[in-house]
């Protein structure tokens, strides 16, 4: 199975190009480091991905955007232009999403910590207020419950189930095992159910899970979407929604472009589980709702970054470069691995450590990499950061947020 994701870059005789122009023009006045994207890639993944939903037979699919892997307003206005809506994870967010002009009625909201000023804006925005909000504890549906009365509306609502499912990622973006903060057990769903008369003003409208990001494999997700379905029937209510959540991942690295799984198996795997342990058991027919970050944004961008200088010390080559963990702290907080490109390769290649300016030695892009001998002012880009890198920026150190350019 052919499983390379398209990605805007491109050397043509050595010379790195990006959407079809060379890096060095692009770069040319102007202030290193710098994200670059592609809204060509950007486009295509949306595309790709609802056009996947439909061909393998997704009830109704809605395709909820994660902003926070990349909340850049292009990104939202073009995802809106195409018929996306939102998950979202603070009023921050929502704002954000509904300045992009994406309907309240598409529009998720997650997060175990909503507070009273997030939920009473959520609950008053648009005509009927957000799509669901995805209930992370009875706590949370207690407050939304009575804010929801003080305004005199009803809530739309989810249960977050957390399916006690190990998902194969790093510890820090696994999120459906029982040890983690999110979501709700299936016992204390039920229990809920039991006296659900006593949320007077919400309605319970969907189950949502959500078990970790950068899935390369759909074992967990599988399981989890077989215990969400068993939930669903077991609930007396008739659901509106079933909501899968994202996590489908990327290719960062060569070994994960080998095994991954690609967009169109991730969805006949979601179908095949929602016809086997939901829909072939019932008459209800809720849609399938989708929260991809990702592997929407993943692709279409790079940081742009210029070589400060190289030094050597005893056996260890460093080439410094002006982006820092502040820009991009995937690598320092994941063990992320992000490839690092010349603009320009040649044929003598050195093993060297691509190190950032800020004083932690977590600060590095990676060791040991192959790249030519690079000289101060030559440019690099770091690959696939379109996902989770500008929007974990910090101005540690004291240095500026990245500039985001658009091709
Ligand atoms: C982060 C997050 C997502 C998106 O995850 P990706 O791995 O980027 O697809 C979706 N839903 C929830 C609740 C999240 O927290």
């Amino acid at each position: 199975m052919k499983n390379i994701l398209p990605s805007p870059l491109q050397y043509k005789n050595n010379t790195l190009y990006f959407a079809g122009i060379r890096l060095d023009t692009i770069a040319r006045n102007k202030r290193t480091p710098f994200y670059l994207y592609s809204k060509k890639t950007l486009r295509h993944y949306y595309e790709y991905f609802s056009k996947s939903a439909a061909k393998n037979g997704i009830v109704s699919p809605l395709v909820c955007y994660a902003l926070k892997a990349n909340s850049n307003k292009d990104v939202l206005s073009t995802l809106k232009t195409m018929g996306s809506g939102a998950d979202v994870v603070s009023v921050g967010e929502l704002k954000k999403a509904l300045k992009a002009g994406i309907d309240p009625q598409k529009i998720v909201f997650s997060g175990v910590a909503k507070t009273e000023d997030e939920i009473r804006f959520a609950l008053k925005c648009g005509k009927k207020g957000i799509y669901s909000f995805n209930v992370e504890s009875i706590e949370e549906l207690d407050m939304i419950n009575s804010i929801a009365k003080k305004l005199k509306t009803r809530a739309r609502v989810a249960f977050r189930l957390n399916p006690r499912v190990n998902a194969k990622t790093h510890k820090h973006i696994s999120t459906g095992n029982k040890t983690h903060k999110f979501g709700l057990l299936k016992e204390d769903i039920l229990e809920a159910m039991d006296v659900a008369a006593l949320w007077t003003n919400t309605n319970l409208v969907g189950l949502s899970i959500h078990i970790g990001s950068q899935l390369t494999e759909l074992n967990a997700t599988i399981k989890a979407i077989e215990e969400l379905s068993k939930l669903a029937l077991k609930l007396e209510t008739p659901l509106e929604f079933l909501d899968v959540g994202g996590g489908l991942g990327i290719d960062y690295t060569a070994e994960e472009r080998s095994k991954l799984a690609s967009i169109d198996t991730y969805m006949k795997a979601v179908s095949d589980a929602f016809e086997k342990y939901y829909y072939s058991k019932t008459d209800h027919c809720p849609r399938i709702v989708f929260e991809p970050g990702r592997i929407i944004v993943g692709k279409m961008g790079v940081l742009v970054s210029r070589v400060v200088r190289t030094k050597i010390s005893d056996s260890n080559h460093f080439t410094i470069i002006d982006a820092g963990m502040n820009d991009l702290i995937r690598p320092a907080l994941y063990e992320a691995y992000h490839e690092v490109l010349p603009a320009q390769t040649s044929k003598q290649m050195i093993k060297t450590d691509i190190v950032g300016p800020i004083c932690e030695t977590s600060d590095c892009f990676g060791t040991g990499r192959k790249l030519p001998k690079l000289n101060a002012g030559d440019l690099v880009v770091i690959d696939n950061v379109g996902a989770y890198g500008q929007t974990m920026a910090s101005t540690y150190n004291e240095r500026q947020i990245a500039t985001e350019y658009f091709i």
